[in-house]
Order: C-alpha cells, then sequence, then structure tokens
C-alpha cells in the first residue's frame, strides 16, 4: 500500500509517499515559497535529486504539480495508486483526541481552531481541499499535533487564572510535538517489548519539548498554550515571567505583537548568544570561547533538566529517558552534559555509547536507575501509519 504524508505551511508543503509493507519512503519533497515570488519545489529519493522553479500562487498549484510528477517519474503509475493521504495538524483544540478521516466537519474544525495556530490550521485546511478537489475518491486523515496530549489531567493542563477564560475561551495548555512524543513512546515499547513504561521524551530541535508518558498515555507536557512554553528553544525564550511584556512594552516602546515576535523570534539560542539560533553553532562557539553562546546552552541544558527532574516526580520515577529531533539525535555533548546534571538520581551515561546518531539505541551505563535511549524521530510514518490503520 503507498500511503502520503502531508504537512503544509503558510507557504510550504512537504511531502513524503510510503510503501507501507517496508515502512521506506519512496519519494519526498518540498515545495517552497508558495504564493511568494520565487517559488520552487524540490523532488528527491535514494536515485535522484529534482530541484526546480515553478509557479506556485497557492496550495492547489502546488498538489497538482506533485501528483503529476509522481507519474511523470513513474513512482506511482495512476493516482489510483494512492491508498491514502495523511495531513498533520498543529492545532485540534480539545475536540480531537486522536487521528481521524477527514470530512467537511472536520475541515470546519481546523478553520475554527485556526485561533490558537493562525500560522499553520488555516493553510492545512487549503492544503486539504485542494488535495480534496484533485482526489475526491482517495482516502484522507488528519494527525493532530496536540491529540496525544489531551489525556494530561485537568489539574495539570489549566493555569490557575480566573477559571471563566477556559469555559469562555478554552484557556489551557494544548502541548505540541505529539505525534513525535507518541511515535517515540511506540518504537521504545516495540523496543523493550514493554507498554507499561515510564518515560521522559525530550524532543530537542529547533523548537524542543519535554512529555511525560506513562504506559504510552500522556500524563504532562513542557509547552503550553502555545508552543512559546516551556525549554529554552532556537528563537524561543520557553517559560517567562509574563509581567515582563507590559514592563519592557513600555521600556521599549513596542506594541504586544512587537514582544510577541521577540519572544517567537529573538528569544532562545538565538537572544541570549546573540549568534545564532542553530545549536551546532552554538556549540562551536563555546568551543571557540564564546561566553554569550556558553550562556545560552547552559541555560538550555537548566531548562531541560529543570523538566526532566519534574516529570521523574510526577510519573513516580522513570524507566526511559530518550532524546529525539535535531539536537536530541545528534548531539553527543548535549545528552551528555543533561544527563551529568542527573546523577544525584542515579542516571548515568555510557560515554561510548553515547557516540552515535541516527539509529535507536541504549546509551545508559549497565549501573543507571534510568535508561536512557536514542531514538530517532519519524513523524511523516506515524502519521502515514495512522492514516494506513483508519483506512483499513
Ligand atoms: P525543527 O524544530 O525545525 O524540526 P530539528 O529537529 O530539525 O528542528 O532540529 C534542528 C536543530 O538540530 C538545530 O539547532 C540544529 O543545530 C540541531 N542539529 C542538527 N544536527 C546537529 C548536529 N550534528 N549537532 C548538533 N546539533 C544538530
Amino acid at each position: 500500500m503507498k500511503i502520503m504524508s502531508i504537512n503544509a505551511g503558510s507557504s510550504s508543503l512537504k511531502f513524503s509517499l510510503f510503501d507501507m509493507d517496508t515502512e521506506n519512503v519512496l519519494v519526498s519533497g518540498l515545495f517552497e515559497r508558495i504564493g511568494i515570488e520565487g517559488s520552487c519545489y524540490t523532488i528527491k529519493n535514494s536515485e535522484f535529486k529534482i530541484k526546480q522553479d515553478a509557479e506556485l500562487n497557492n496550495h492547489s498549484d502546488a498538489v497538482k504539480i506533485l501528483l503529476d510528477k509522481l507519474i511523470e517519474l513513474k513512482i506511482i503509475n495512476s493516482l489510483e495508486e494512492l491508498d491514502g493521504i495523511g495531513h498533520r495538524i498543529v492545532h485540534g483544540g480539545d475536540k480531537y483526541t486522536d487521528s481521524v478521516v477527514v470530512s467537511d466537519q472536520v475541515v470546519e474544525d481546523i478553520i475554527r481552531f485556526s485561533d490558537y495556530a493562525p500560522l499553520h490550521n488555516p493553510a492545512h485546511a487549503v492544503c486539504i481541499k485542494a488535495f480534496r478537489e484533485v482526489l475526491p475518491n482517495t482516502p484522507m486523515t488528519v494527525v493532530f499535533d496536540t491529540a496525544f496530549h489531551q489525556t494530561i489531567a485537568k489539574d495539570r493542563y489549566l493555569y490557575a487564572v480566573p477559571y471563566e477564560w477556559y469555559e469562555k475561551h478554552h484557556v489551557r495548555k494544548y502541548g505540541a510535538h505529539g505525534t513525535s512524543h507518541r511515535y517515540i513512546a511506540k518504537k521504545l515499547a516495540e523496543e523493550l517489548g514493554r507498554d507499561d513504561l515510564k518515560i521522559i521524551c525530550c524532543h530537542l530541535g529547533n523548537g524542543s519539548s519535554i512529555s511525560a508518558i506513562k504506559d504510552g498515555k500522556c500524563v504532562d507536557t513542557s509547552m503550553g498554550f502555545t508552543p512559546l512554553a516551556g525549554v529554552v528553544m532556537g528563537t524561543r525564550s520557553g517559560d517567562i515571567d509574563v509581567s515582563l511584556v507590559p514592563y519592557v512594552m513600555e521600556k521599549e516602546g513596542k506594541s504586544v505583537g512587537e514582544i510577541m515576535d521577540c519572544l517567537n523570534k529573538k528569544s532562545g539560542f538565538l537572544g541570549i548568544s546573540e549568534l545564532s539560533s542553530d545549536s551546532r553553532d552554538i556549540e562551536n562557539a563555546v568551543k571557540e570561547g564564546n561566553e554569550q553562546a556558553a550562556l545560552a546552552q547552559k541555560m538550555f541544558v537548566n531548562s531541560v533538566v529543570k523538566y526532566i527532574s519534574q516529570y521523574y516526580v510526577e510519573l513516580g520515577g522513570c524507566d526511559v529517558i530518550a532524546f529525539t529531533a535535531g539536537i536530541g539525535e545528534n548531539s553527543a555533548a548535549t545528552r551528555l552534559e543533561i544527563i551529568e546534571e542527573l546523577a544525584c538520581l542515579g542516571i548515568k551515561l555510557d560515554v561510548e555509547a553515547n557516540n552515535v546518531r541516527g539509529e535507536v539505541r541504549c546509551l545508559s551505563s549497565s549501573d543507571s536507575t534510568s535508561m536512557v535511549y536514542l531514538v530517532p524521530t519519524n513523524e511523516e510514518l506515524m502519521i502515514a501509519m495512522d492514516t494506513l490503520a483508519l483506512i483499513k
């Protein structure tokens, strides 16, 4: 069976086509700068890579070119060979607790939840409509990034603010990266042959979040009402005292929108280091003795350690600490710094085993009180697996 997973942004469309018998990617690619001058697309697999300029006025243009190219490149012989399409959706509000088959109601809800994800949800809806126009008979599903976090209990998802904000405006913790956290929990359960695990999953990338997972269900997560909350990130501040917002507004003569922009796009690694949002640049600068880069790295590690220790208690102990995403999968140095801070809990890395990337591997020493694992994430495959399960 062939299933395509789609991740649409406001000006982009990423896709991966899976052969679900082998779970291998047949082809993947990216349409960029949709609706902006200089639009183009890339399509690739292990045998070829095509990069082409193209007029992409809207998502429909991208969908049409994508489907034509799949046939032209002989990846498929006809559109009937596409057994299903799964769309990644950033926000499912508090309604969607699982992936579902697309219907008019689902599309309406995605648009309704745009308040929570103004950059993403409208683009998802446009993209689903574009696919439904060209492929009216192909089964389609949506996989919500918030769904996995819907098992969090009320005493953990509420903020201690006037209760009517929750009742009237649905102000609460929603979390993000749920598809990744769910994939890691599933992989670890398979790897260890147990579904009763207490997992602290550290998805550390440009955006980072940490989840506490018990018996495959999410108990708590570090991102909040929006993905701005939680640990220090590439350009996002993570948790702050909101009182600094009106204070800096007044001092700098900035609007609330400008301050929010700073907190989302000019903070985190970038804000503290005044150098880069990319952890590789930060690591290199630290080696060269850059003090602000070292400060940014330490603040990032501190924030991750803070959440791990909180979740260790919330879960009543921990079987596995898992690292995933760009930094979690690639930076042995950062993993080591984080785990060294947890020495008082008896958690220890095997420094040699930790020198690895791109594979599922146990990184902890044999006398560590919790296991530490590297598990590469694969949100696209998780979307395709959900789609397969739903259309079957
Ligand atoms: P996104 O949130 O955009 O999906 P990624 O999961 O791709 O982000 O992670 C991007 C981050 O991963 C960047 O900070 C990047 O520097 C980091 N990263 C990628 N490769 C390495 C590496 N080899 N060493 C350290 N960090 C890395």
